[in-house]
Order: C-alpha cells, then sequence, then structure tokens
C-alpha cells in the first residue's frame, strides 16, 4: 500500500519513495540534555516512534538516529548567549558531563515509558563527534562558504543559492534586518556559527583545539555531521518540531548541501507543538510538565501517548489536565473492554485492518485509526475473538500496551463465593445471590453476568 507523508519542503503531501528499496533512514533532532524533557518535547519522539512503527508495518527496514546535543546549544538563535550545558552545569553545581549523563538518562527512561521502541535506533552525542564537525567546516572552508570574526567561524549563507526554501524565508526582508545585527562582524543576518572561540575570560568545562582556535561546535552543524555520517550524505527523512524550521533546519540544508554538492534529505517532517493555556511549553520557561509530574498526579504516560494520537501530529495541542484524563478514561476502558472478549484469539478482521493501515499510511492519520478502533469495539457483528487480534494488530502502532492487557488472576475465595451465588440464581434465591455480589464487590471484584455465565473481573 502506498505510503503519503507531509513534506515541510513542499507544504504538500507526498507519495514516499525511499532511496533504497525496502528500506528507509530517519534522522530525529534529539534533545538539548541540560534539564529533564517537557512533554511537549516528548510529542516528537512518540511521532518519530509512529512513523517508525508505520514503516515496520509496511515491512520496511528502519535506519534510525535521535542526537544527544550535549554541548553547543546556546541560549538563543543567534547565537549569543550562553551554552544550555554549561549554564546548566552552573546552576546544579555539577560537571557539564554529568548533567549531561543524568539528563540522557532520564530521556531515555521517558522514551521507554511512552512505549517508544529504540532497539537498532542510535543516540550520537555531540561531543563524541567533534572530529566530524571539524572535517565539516574544513569541507565547507574549501568550497570558501566560511569565514572568521572574532568570536568564531560562520557559514556564509550567500554561499548557498536555495538558503531559506523550507521555511519561505524572505532573505530581502532578512538583509533588511540585517542593519540592526547584533553582531556585527557578520556578513549576513542569516550567516550562523559553525565553531565558536572559548572567551578568554571564564574557562569553559567543554572545549576543543580546532585549526582555527580553542572552541566548540555550532548547534546546527552536530546534526548535519552526525546524520551524514550514519546515515549517509543524502537520505529519506528528518524531523524535529516546527520551530526548526526557519533556522535549525534550515542551516543544515545549507552547510550539508554546500559540503556535498547534492540533496541533503527527501522529505521534512515536522510535529506542531504542545501548549499549556496557549503559551509553548518551554524548558527555558517555568510552565514545563515532565512524565514525572504526570505520574505524581496518577495519570499513566500511555494515557498522554493515546492524547497525542488524538490529535493530528502537525497541529498544535494545547495541553489540558481536563484533556488528559478523559484519554485516560478512554484508554483504561479500552484495556477493560480487551480483557473482557476473554482468552481466545481469533482471527484479523480484513476489513478493519485494510482502512486502519490506509488512515496510518496517509500520513499518520492516528485519529481516524483511534475513532476506528471505537468503532471496531461497538460492531455487533464482529466475534470477541476477532475484535481482538485485530486490536493486537493495531497496537503495532499504536503502541498504547492494549495487546497485553490480561486479565488479573482471581483469588480462590471470590471464585467460590462467585460459584455459589450462581447457585443461588439458578435456585432463584435473590436476595442471598444479591448479597453475595454486594459481599465480592466489597472485596474489590464485580460481576458481570454474561451469556456464557457470570465472570468475576477485578474493580
Ligand atoms: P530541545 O531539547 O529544546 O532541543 O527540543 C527537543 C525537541 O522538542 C525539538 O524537536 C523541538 O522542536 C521540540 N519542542 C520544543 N518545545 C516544544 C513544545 N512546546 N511542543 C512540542 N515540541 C517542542
Ligand atoms: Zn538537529
Amino acid at each position: 500500500m502506498d505510503i503519503y507523508l507531509y513534506n515541510t519542503l513542499t507544504r504538500s503531501k507526498e507519495l514516499f519513495r525511499p532511496i533504497h528499496e525496502g528500506e528507509v533512514f530517519m534522522y530525529h533532532c534529539g534533545p538539548t540534555v541540560y534539564n529533564y524533557a517537557h512533554i511537549g518535547n516528548l510529542r516528537a519522539y512518540v511521532f518519530a516512534d509512529v512513523l517508525r512503527k508505520m514503516f515496520v508495518f509496511n515491512n520496511y527496514a528502519v535506519k534510525q538516529v535521535i542526537n544527544i546535543t550535549d554541548v553547543g546549544h546556546l541560549t538563543s538563535d543567534e547565537d549569543e548567549g550562553e551554552d544550555k550545558l554549561e549554564a546548566g552545569a552552573l546552576r546544579e553545581g555539577k560537571t557539564a558531563k554529568e548533567i549531561a549523563h543524568f539528563y540522557t538518562d532520564a530521556f531515555l527512561s521517558d522514551l521507554s515509558l511512552l512505549n517508544i521502541d529504540t532497539k537498532g535506533t542510535l543516540f550520537p552525542k555531540a561531543t563524541d563527534h567533534i572530529a566530524e564537525q571539524i572535517a565539516l567546516i574544513k569541507t565547507l572552508e574549501e568550497k570558501n562558504a566560511t569565514y572568521t570574526t572574532s568570536d568564531g567561524v560562520y557559514f556564509d549563507t550567500s554561499a548557498y543559492a536555495h538558503y531559506g526554501q523550507l521555511g519561505r524565508l524572505n532573505i530581502a526582508g532578512l538583509k533588511e534586518g540585517a542593519r540592526v545585527l547584533k553582531n556585527p562582524e557578520k556578513r549576513n543576518s542569516t550567516d550562523f556559527a559553525l565553531w565558536k572561540f572559548s572567551k578568554p575570560e571564564g574557562k569553559r568545562q567543554q572545549e576543543w583545539d580546532s585549526p582555527w582556535g580553542v572552541g566548540f561546535p555550532g548547534w546546527h552543524l552536530e546534526c548535519s555531521a552526525m546524520s551524514m555520517k550514519y546515515l549517509g550524505p543524502h537520505f529519506d527523512i528528518h524531523t524535529g518540531g516546527i520551530d526548526h524550521i526557519p533556522v535549525h533546519h534550515t542551516n543544515e540544508i545549507a552547510q550539508s548541501e554546500t559540503a556535498t554538492g547534492e540533496r541533503f534529505v527527501n522529505y521534512w517532517m515536522h510535529t506542531g507543538f504542545v501548549n499549556i493555556e496557549g503559551e509553548k511549553m518551554a524548558k527555558s520557561g517555568g510552565n514545563f510538565i515532565t512524565l514525572e509530574t504526570l505520574k505524581e498526579k496518577g495519570y499513566s504516560p500511555l494515557s498522554y501517548r493515546y492524547s497525542l494520537l488524538t490529535a493530528d501530529y502537525k497541529k498544535t495541542i494545547n495541553f489540558t489536565w481536563e484533556a488528559l484524563g478523559g484519554a485516560q478514561t478512554a484508554l483504561e476502558k479500552l484495556y477493560a473492554i480487551f480483557v473482557e472478549y476473554g482468552e481466545e484469539i481469533g482471527q484479523i478482521d480484513k476489513d478493519y485492518a485494510e482502512k486502519f493501515h490506509s488512515f496510518i499510511n496517509n500520513d499518520l492519520d492516528t485519529p481516524r485509526a483511534i475513532a476506528l478502533v471505537w468503532e471496531l469495539v461497538k460492531d455487533t457483528a464482529l466475534s470477541p475473538a476477532d475484535k481482538k487480534r485485530t486490536l493486537i494488530l493495531f497496537d503495532e502502532i499504536l503502541g498504547l500496551n492494549i495487546a497485553n492487557q490480561k486479565q488479573e488472576k482471581i483469588p480462590e475465595e471470590i471464585l467460590k463465593l462467585a460459584k455459589e451465588r450462581e447457585q443461588y440464581r439458578k435456585d432463584a434465591n435473590w436476595q442471598r445471590s444479591d448479597e453475595l455480589r454486594a459481599e465480592i464487590e466489597s472485596l474489590g471484584y464485580e460481576i458481570k453476568d454474561t451469556d456464557t455465565g457470570a465472570k468475576v473481573y477485578k474493580k
């Protein structure tokens, strides 16, 4: 079945054609590990996971990279401000390495709580790829696309003819704005740092020698260097949040294509923001919510995953506790329904499977896929066993842990009470039967009378 993906580059849904038959190579811009990831950041990786699962569902071999930014991401996109890692180290009285290590582990554990499959995913770190980044600057230098100022080596964006195409940037307008440049040594306002020199005052924790002087690599550079190292100079898909379109991804394209002379990425995909009370959730702001906060408040990470799946990944969503509560109720109901279907596993329903497949292949239309789940559940024409098997199939993509829901073992004494009650019912002794039902309920279980007899569930 054909796969269609929305490509930011062309602002349209396109038929997906892989570079290598049967394989897909994807790069996802990873976290800057100076703090916990907030649930907005995590949306980007739930999306990446659904994308991966969709390709696996379509029998593709997936090669996937998520980078770990542990140096060089400055507090402003203008190549100004502090390095977030150095600032994090100062804040917590630890080394930048310790900070990076701690928040990388926290990130990986968040991914696992969200059922994000990372088997085979590479997580390269920027600090482990300094040589590759220096080599890339050298290549750009040979192509006359760089210049040096008093604070670093810059990429000259006028050296790349298609600069700003991804973000549909108004270059003339930007040139106009250049008159108020923060850094007067920049030739064009869009130029960006490839390498920044350590300042003479205040020694940095993380710095390296380079042909241009001691310093550290720019943030955009790491993604070009590492993606091309692991996926080749030209690969299929690159993703990130929509905030990456005008600067980070725009700059990645400019430097990569200038260095290699060929097309960098075929499909650029971007996830919408998670807002909270109408404002963007940001690590630097005080309004960020982590998975840990959700758990403390009694919500499961998978309820959050469910809530993300009910929205188009491209659109902004506004996070509210009410909506999360609704998602949790729906997911728990789904679990209970799945368990009630019993032990028997039947056949995949072809019609439902086909529909589901077409929804997810249509630019990951998870809202419709979730709606289909409920349609299936309500369909009286299907047997419980077939519904169960079909839901197990859907869960391969949804990743909601539906397939692992099991009937909890009911203690012997409860089963005995249920049996007694059944006998009273047969004898039409409704009073005793009701009393026993109440007793069973007071012990935390409930009885449902079905066509095939009474069944006991944990409440
Ligand atoms: P960072 O750790 O800040 O480098 O960001 C990691 C990923 O999260 C990037 O793909 C960002 O675009 C994305 N991101 C940042 N803030 C938000 C937000 N509020 N909602 C959704 N995604 C976000
Ligand atoms: Zn990146």
